[in-house]
């Protein structure tokens, strides 16, 4: 796979003027954000690391999550969403130029994971409740493998109706309403939400809340101690205005803890680090500071680098990460 597959060159130079556009209208209301301590520990001990976009980047001292404050408080947060012109080009342009490689790379194999979970876990023609469920194309991929009973996807705006037309069942807006004549899931999906969200734990609290007792919650987001990430920091594209939390496995394993919620296992199948890695460092030779990385990563044999990502991955080492916890079964610590 490679990343272009996934976000087409040229479509990604245009998107530039929609992505200033929404970093504009972030920076206009600065005098709305909030300071913020560790989104994971709560830990008030945390130093500016770095600053891009005219966000400031802080390292919590306890658990090394690295995550934006001051940040845009939830209310505004709401309000950009509805209005993001990078989400608007997505759904014209990206999403339906890139689907058929998004489903085949990304979400078939999803769908297979989350499949295999259900039925490690004995989910049997289950209820799930996907939030942010975008273009509807894990949807799609779900409703392939028929192992599910409904689904529930929490979207708004105009993508509500890509989902319904994937097979959604049902589309609510918010997650954090009533689900009327929903009651618990027996799974729940958040693929790329739980950086964006201005509170985590407050989010996976809510989450928390609509699943039942022995249910799945599966989760995905990027790891800030995997290869692309800690390799180019603030040159890293997932480094963005979007993304405010960038935890790292233990660290979100200790979040989910706090929001009642207990980890069971994780992985990092990442596939794309050494590619964003490598892309940065072919524009920007300086990058490439270890001779040996840079041996391997800009040298003209391609297995190397194959095989580099595939231990990348294998070894929780990769930016993508992937985490499994449940809801116990007796009441946990947190309400
Ligand atoms: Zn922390």
């Amino acid at each position: 796979m490679k990343e272009d597959d996934i976000r087409p060159d040229l479509l990604r130079v245009a998107q530039q003027e929609a992505l200033d556009w929404d970093i504009r209208w972030l920076l206009d209301r600065r005098t709305q954000w909030a300071d913020v301590d560790c989104p994971a520990c709560a830990g008030p001990g945390h130093a500016r690391e770095f600053d891009k976009n005219g966000f400031a980047y802080r390292r919590c001292a306890d658990c090394g999550t690295l995550f934006t404050s001051p940040r845009p408080t939830e209310g505004v947060l709401k309000e950009f969403y509805a209005l993001s012109r990078n989400y608007d080009f997505f759904n014209e342009h990206i999403f339906p130029a890139s689907e058929e490689a998004r489903l085949q790379q990304i979400f078939r194999p999803r769908a297979a994971f989350v499949a295999r979970l259900c039925a490690d876990h004995g989910i049997r023609k289950g209820r799930m409740l996907e939030i942010g469920a975008g273009f509807g194309t894990f949807v799609r991929a779900v409703r392939e493998l028929g192992f599910l009973d409904s689904i529930t996807v929490v979207q708004t705006g105009p993508l509500a109706q890509q989902c319904l037309q994937r097979g959604a069942d049902t589309v609510i807006p918010d997650l954090m309403g009533a689900l009327p004549g929903q009651g618990l899931f027996d799974l729940i999906a958040c693929f790329e939400v739980i950086e964006h969200a201005f509170d985590p734990r407050a989010f996976l609290q809510h989450a928390r809340a609509h699943l039942r007792p022995g249910g799945l919650m599966v989760l995905s987001c990027p790891n800030v101690r995997g290869f692309d990430l800690a390799e180019l920091g603030a040159l890293s594209d997932s480094v963005d205005h979007e993304h405010l939390n960038y935890f790292h496995p233990q660290a979100l394993m200790a979040l989910l803890e706090r929001a009642g919620l207990r980890h069971l296992s994780h992985s990092t199948p990442g596939r794309l680090d050494v590619e964003l890695v490598r892309k940065k460092w072919l524009a920007n030779p300086e990058l490439a500071r270890d001779p040996f990385l840079a041996q391997l990563l800009l040298g003209a044999d391609d297995g190397p680098r194959q095989a580099f990502q595939e231990f990348l991955a294998a070894n929780r080492l990769s930016s993508h990460l992937v985490m499994v916890a449940t809801k116990p079964a007796e009441e946990g610590a947190a309400a």
